[in-house]
């Protein structure tokens, strides 16, 4: 099986940078995927998150200098754990005319086709530093799904600090419900999600739902589960998972 999964800053990081131990929790989680065969592309935020704490002053390039900062501390800390089950990791960064630009958008797909055929895990950002208003492909969670399509995924695995997609925002309301399945979004659905999002993240539960309404119409089934749950990822190779699954039109 071929799986896409997405992490939010908020399953990495905390306010003071990146969190080794919820790292070497994904990386191992994932390892027991790739030991079973299947393959695996990360999509990963947190770059902004782990450099920020190195970026006291205010500026108006404190965000991009934090991505500078932060993009080689996370991939530092993907590659340092990735050691102990002995496979190794690619980055790539893209921008959004990485996909709209026919020619580069087939080298994107068959540069990561290569490495997963080596099991080499890809981990793949959105270039903060470099991005312009024109250029920005929006957040990570499209960012994945747009991955998730373009490599023709069985899945599309989005982890955040949510259990799912709950009848009204959990944050809010502690008996706030969990939907396990979802057919079709409609505005219905996309009504329930709140519009709060983390500090340090740019996407919050609206854009893991769209990013969920994009893949699921060009055939990808997603996923959106707590990514603090042990057992979260293998949990979504399986039939019962712990969270929300949106089920592929196609
Ligand atoms: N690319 C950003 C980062 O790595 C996060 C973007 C997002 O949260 O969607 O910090």
């Amino acid at each position: 099986m071929r799986i896409i999964i997405k992490v939010g800053t908020q399953v990495i990081a905390g306010k003071n940078g990146l969190d080794q131990k919820k790292i070497a929790k994904l990386i191992k989680e994932i390892s027991l995927l790739l030991k079973r065969g299947h393959e695996v592309v990360l999509v990963t935020s947190g770059a902004i998150g782990a450099g920020l704490p190195q970026v006291p002053f205010m500026n108006p390039h404190r965000k991009k200098i934090a991505a500078a900062i932060g993009q080689p501390l996370l991939i530092h800390d993907y590659i340092r754990e990735a050691k102990k089950y002995k496979f190794s990791i690619g980055q790539i960064l893209i921008l959004s005319d990485d996909f709209t630009n026919k020619e580069r958008f087939k080298n994107f797909v068959s540069n990561i086709k290569a490495m997963l055929s080596h099991k080499i895990l890809p981990i793949i950002n959105e270039n903060d530093v470099m991005k312009t208003e024109d250029l920005t492909i929006g957040d990570n969670d499209i960012l994945g799904a747009k991955v998730a399509v373009g490599l023709k995924a069985d899945k599309l695995l989005i982890l955040t600090n949510q259990n799912g997609l709950h009848i009204c925002n959990p944050d809010h309301d502690k008996n706030a419900k969990l939907i396990k399945k979802v057919s079709n979004i409609d505005s219905k659905i996309e009504n329930l999600c709140s519009l709060d999002k983390s500090d340090l993240g740019l996407g919050g539960m609206i854009s893991k739902v769209q990013a969920a309404k994009y893949a699921t119409t060009h055939g990808v089934e997603t996923l959106i589960g707590n990514g603090n749950k042990k057992g979260i990822i293998t949990s979504a190779i399986g039939k019962n998972f712990p969270g929300t699954r949106f089920i592929k039109k196609t």
